[in-house]
């Protein structure tokens, strides 16, 4: 008898019920033909969360969270939210639930499925084979760092500082490692060590680091190459680590390789296995209640859970395929068809990959 699992199920605002839905329907069905089991608890959060409670976070869905294994989190925000006081935004709740359970890394994958390359701005040829996975930090760098404005002779500067230390590095760094091993065990390390101190420190760590991983083959990439690569031999790159302001640029750009929004999952990782999985897309309110939404981005955000938190490769490799043969049998929802008048919705799309998923 497997182990039972608990997820904790927060559905969100605008597409985020109708995705996660759909999403729902896939646990289900790996639990009928896999026999893992599933214990999901469903939790208020962002701006329903507001209208309800008074707040984007609610210390009842942090417990729910913080009992559970791992999170699926749809999507919030929306403009009924938007005029609203900072401690009364959606978004804030979303920084708050990053940080109150320790989440420091963000991974992206971007795949490019061959049946969609043309949905691409790139060159079909140049995309072939892309399956790479972008490793954010995200927690500290520039973002995080002091910053402050001082009167100088030439007028008002702005200062923004970036700091890390070697810690925070070396648990991204490993994580990273561990991650290519399951993967094509090719690392990327992105910095700008030619130029920032903090880059020198990144480079140091992982040089440290790397022979504990002799399988692992690794490369260091400055950011402004790696740019430049990513458009020009995207398929060469397995797993890119790099911190969190060069990471968020990146992966927009990874991201964009693959054609659509609503084909993106993503994952948010703190120690050990616990993980935040959700798509990449926001609330898309001007969709939002139509049976319009692409439910992929949190179907293929399930696959992510069950790879990296669950260990079930299995029922994640089945899910990735079950979205390949209902795209290459033709099937499209609006935002990825050519053909708009013959888009499927989004309940269509999840029966037909519940439908697809085989042992
Ligand atoms: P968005 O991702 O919601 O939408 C951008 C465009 O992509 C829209 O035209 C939308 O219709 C389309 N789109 C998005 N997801 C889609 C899907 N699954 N299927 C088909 N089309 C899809 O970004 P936005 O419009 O900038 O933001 C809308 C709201 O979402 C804002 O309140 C924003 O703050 C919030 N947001 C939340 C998150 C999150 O919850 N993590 C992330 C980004 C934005």
């Amino acid at each position: 008898m497997a182990e039972v699992k608990k997820i904790a199920v927060i559905a969100g605002d605008g597409i985020g019920p109708e995705v996660v839905a759909e999403a729902e329907k896939v646990l289900k069905r790996t639990e009928e033909l896999f026999g893992y089991k599933f214990q999901t608890e469903h939790a208020l959060f962002g701006g329903i969360a507001i209208d309800e409670k008074g707040t984007p976070l609610p210390q009842e869905t942090l417990d729910i969270c913080q009992k559970a294994d791992a999170v699926l989190l749809g999507a919030v925000g929306g403009p009924k939210w938007d005029n609203n006081p900072k401690e009364l935004r959606p978004e804030t709740g979303l920084l708050g639930i990053r940080k109150a359970l320790g989440l420091f890394s963000n991974l992206r994958p971007a795949v490019v499925f061959d049946c969609l390359k043309d949905a691409s701005t790139l060159k079909a040829e140049v995309l072939e084979g892309t399956d790479l996975i972008v490793v954010r930090e995200l927690t500290g760098g520039i973002y995080f760092g002091e910053k402050f404005r001082r009167e100088t002779e030439n007028g008002q500067e702005a200062v923004d500082t970036c700091a890390y230390n070697v810690n925070e590095v070396e648990r991204i760094v490993r994580q990273a490692f561990e991650i290519a091993q399951k993967r094509r065990k090719k690392l990327a390390s992105v910095d700008k060590a030619n130029v920032l101190e903090t880059s020198r420190l990144w480079r140091e760590v992982v040089i440290k680091v790397a022979p504990e991983y002799p399988d692992v083959e690794l490369e260091h990439v400055l950011v402004d190459n790696c740019a430049m690569q990513l458009l020009r031999r995207p398929s060469s790159f397995d797993v890119i680590v790099t911190e969190n302001m060069f990471g968020d640029i990146l992966s927009d750009e990874a991201a964009m390789l693959t054609g659509s929004i609503g084909m993106l999952s993503s994952a948010s990782l703190g120690e050990g296995s616990f993980g935040l999985y959700e798509p990449v897309h926001g609330s898309a309110p001007d969709i939002a209640g139509q049976n319009l939404a692409n439910p992929i981005a949190t179907i293929l955000s399930v696959a992510l859970m069950f790879r990296m938190t669950f260990g079930y490769a299995d029922a994640a490799d089945a899910i990735e395929r079950a979205v390949s043969d209902v795209l290459n049998a033709g099937h499209r929802t609006g935002d990825i068809a050519v053909d708009k008048s013959k888009a499927i919705g989004t309940t269509e799309m999840g029966d037909m990959i519940v439908a697809a998923i085989k042992k």
